[in-house]
């Protein structure tokens, strides 16, 4: 058995996942908002955990919105800033006697599907969040390519590839502080900003998305911009990478139109004539995550 935790910044969730990827306990609890009730809780969610699945679990993995610095060993860019710049890793060990793995939450949905999810059958497998962000993780042969500096598959701070104030509006600065940054336009966020540009209005993505099923005109010419936006930024990738899956995860990956129009999108920007594109939907929603984080001790 695989003890995975899912850490977001008001939930903190574990599971228990047996080696054929049935889960088999599951809990949820807010998440304690200062370091050391933070390590206390993990610990003991996972004495809770074992008791609940019957055995004693070593490998415990935790899937956090972050990441371990492979240059200090500390935790950085965690959204629950009480975690960065401590050794989160040594912590959680000392506190439970568990041996603990420590994933970015878009990798740990990444490995998901690569491993018994929608790329389960790929040697190279990018998974793609399309939420209100855009993020992404990167596996091979089933285990995650972190990178030198653990910024593997984060490609959502890529400048957008082929801009133009033409095609693609006016300029988009990011919180990170560059300009155009791809999930500025390829998430669900993004697309809210393209419609505002156009008509002025505030709609959510998933009624500019309901709109354009509807036939709305507006509507419809914000999707085909971000069709092409995201045929561009997938091009981009597929031409470095040339993955066997591209799996799609958040709100954007429930439109469903997407997989028919992205090969599309996506070959006039690739170098070859010919391409066999794999665009799949995430298989486990938003269990990918908790599970990912599961298999990390595999
Ligand atoms: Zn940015």
């Amino acid at each position: 058995m695989l003890i995975g935790f899912d850490i977001g910044g008001t939930k903190t969730e574990v599971c228990v996942l047996d080696h054929s990827g049935h889960t088999q306990f599951r809990h949820r609890t807010p998440t304690p908002q200062t370091y050391d009730t933070f390590v206390a809780t993990v610990a003991d969610l996972i004495v809770l955990a074992e008791k609940e699945a019957g055995e004693s679990c070593q490998q415990v993995g935790i899937g956090l919105p972050g990441a371990v610095s492979p240059a200090t060993g500390l935790i950085k860019n965690a959204n629950c800033t009480f975690l960065n710049g401590h050794d989160l890793q040594a912590d959680l060990a000392k506190a439970s006697g568990k041996t603990i793995h420590i994933a970015n939450d878009a990798n740990c949905f990444a490995l998901s599907e690569a491993v018994d999810g929608a790329g389960k059958d790929g040697v190279v497998v990018f998974g793609a969040i399309l939420g209100t962000g855009c993020g992404g993780g990167l596996i091979l042969n089933q285990q995650v390519w972190g990178g030198r500096n653990a910024i593997g598959g984060e490609w959502g701070h890529n400048p957008l590839p082929g801009y133009t104030e033409e095609k693609d509006g006016p300029v988009r600065p990011c919180y990170c502080g560059r300009d155009n940054c791809v999930e500025q336009f390829i998430s669900g966020t993004g697309l809210e900003k393209s419609y505002r540009i156009k008509t002025d209005k505030t709609l959510a993505a998933q009624d500019i998305i309901a709109l354009m099923q509807q036939g709305d005109v507006v509507a419809g010419e914000c999707y085909k911009q971000m069709v092409d936006q995201m045929g561009r930024c997938f091009a981009a990738l597929i031409n470095v990478l040339d993955p066997d899956v591209i799996v799609l995860g958040g709100g954007l990956s429930n439109v469903d139109e997407l997989y028919r129009d992205l090969p599309q999108a996506t070959m006039p920007y690739l170098f070859t004539d010919v391409a066999e594109l794999c665009f799949k939907k995430a298989e486990y929603g938003d269990s990918s995550g908790i599970r990912g984080a599961a298999w990390l001790g595999r």
